[in-house]
């Protein structure tokens, strides 16, 4: 079997068991910016009452937050935890729109993937999973996301090494499956589930798991 179907195998057996995600679980492109910034080292329940407080408050808003005071952007996503550091990255991101883009998303989004990614990385706050994150599901661009599940899982599953990094991890994905925003959006979004509901770093429930006939992990083949 070719890596493109083995890997493909593995998305229908993942997609067959949760179904349609519908990620990212926002109404604008600019609340999937927002929510990524947030999300950063801690669950997503966190971010959705830091998003509320946010909407709530007419905040939620590129031009609002980069004029907003600190002090209160930082007090509505308290919940969000990190508050005060995530409040500077929100308003670097919504500044560095304003100043260089005159506010507009659109026009930002639309520039290439890769040097777009480039900028993205060279705005305070944004490493790499973030910018890809906001490329793929707000900005639409068929770049693949990996975090922290993706090499768990994959490693278990015999098919990467577990100290691989970020960049080849991407490059693994994207290596052998054709750039396709809709299938990379899906995918991701699979992968998290199966690691949020099963792949725990310790004692996983393989039992449940849709990828246990492929798993040489909980076959007792490999440590990762
Ligand atoms: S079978 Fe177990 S170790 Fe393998 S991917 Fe599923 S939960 Fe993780």
């Amino acid at each position: 079997m070719s890596m493109y179907h083995e890997l493909m195998n593995i998305y229908y057996r993942m997609y067959e068991h949760f179904g349609p995600r519908h990620w990212w679980p926002a109404d604008t492109p600019f609340e999937v910016v927002v929510g990524a910034i947030l999300t950063q080292g801690v669950a997503w329940r966190n971010v959705e009452q830091a998003i509320r407080n946010l909407k709530q408050a007419g905040l939620l808003d590129l031009a609002a937050i980069a004029r907003a005071s600190h002090d209160e952007l930082a007090g509505l996503i308290r919940p969000a935890r990190y508050y005060n550091m995530k409040a500077k990255k929100l308003q670097a991101f919504c500044r560095y729109v304003m100043d260089n883009y005159g506010g507009s998303l659109e026009r930002f989004f639309a520039r290439d993937l890769w040097p777009l990614r480039e900028e993205l990385l060279g705005i305070y706050g944004i490493g790499q999973e973030t910018a890809d994150s906001i490329l793929l599901y707000a900005a639409e661009k068929p770049i693949f996301v990996v975090d922290a599940y993706t090499k768990r899982i994959f490693s278990r599953l015999g098919m990467v090494d577990a100290d691989i990094q970020y960049h080849q991890l991407q490059r693994f994905f994207m290596d052998h499956i054709p750039p396709d925003v809709e299938l990379y959006n899906e995918y991701h979004a699979q992968i998290d589930a199966v690691g949020n509901r099963y792949c725990a770093a310790k004692r996983p429930s393989c039992g449940e798991c849709p990828l246990r006939p492929l798993c040489a992990f909980s076959k007792g083949l490999t440590n990762a």
